[in-house]
C-alpha cells in the first residue's frame, strides 16, 4: 500500500461511548484496551488490542467500570486494571465541555504553556 500523507477522507469513524452510548467521532473519545498486561488506556488510539472507547468524562468512566468495560473488551477487570482505570478517570474533568471539543485531541491537556516568567 501506498503512503498517503494528509488523506483527509470524509468518512469521520464513529464510535460509541460505552460509558453512555453516545456516538460520537472517535477521536472525541479515549480508548482502552485490553493488552497482555490488563486493561489500559491508550492514548495513542493505536496498540494492538480489542480496544473500546469512552468520553474523556469521569462521569462516563464511572458508569463504565461498573460492567460495560468488562463486557465491551470480553474481559474480567483485575483489581489492579480497575484502580489503573479509576485514577485515569480522576484526572478527568467532570463533565463534558460542551461544544468546546478541540479539533485534534491533545493528549496531554493541562499543561500550562511556558509562561513568560521571565522578566529582565
Ligand atoms: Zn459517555
Amino acid at each position: 500500500m501506498a503512503k498517503q500523507p494528509q488523506k483527509r477522507t470524509k468518512h469521520i469513524p464513529q464510535r460509541t461511548c460505552i460509558g453512555c452510548q453516545t456516538v460520537l467521532p472517535k477521536k472525541a473519545l479515549i480508548r482502552i484496551v485490553r493488552s497482555e498486561a490488563g486493561v489500559r488506556v491508550d492514548l495513542t488510539g493505536k496498540a494492538p488490542g480489542r480496544g473500546a472507547y469512552i468520553h474523556g468524562v469521569r462521569s462516563c468512566w464511572e458508569k463504565a467500570l461498573k460492567g460495560p468495560v468488562a463486557r465491551a473488551l470480553r474481559v474480567e477487570l483485575s483489581n489492579e486494571d480497575r484502580q489503573l482505570l479509576h485514577e485515569f478517570s480522576q484526572t478527568l474533568p467532570d463533565e463534558d465541555a460542551a461544544g468546546s471539543l478541540p479539533e485534534t485531541h491533545s493528549v496531554a491537556d493541562g499543561k500550562n504553556n511556558e509562561e513568560l516568567s521571565m522578566n529582565l
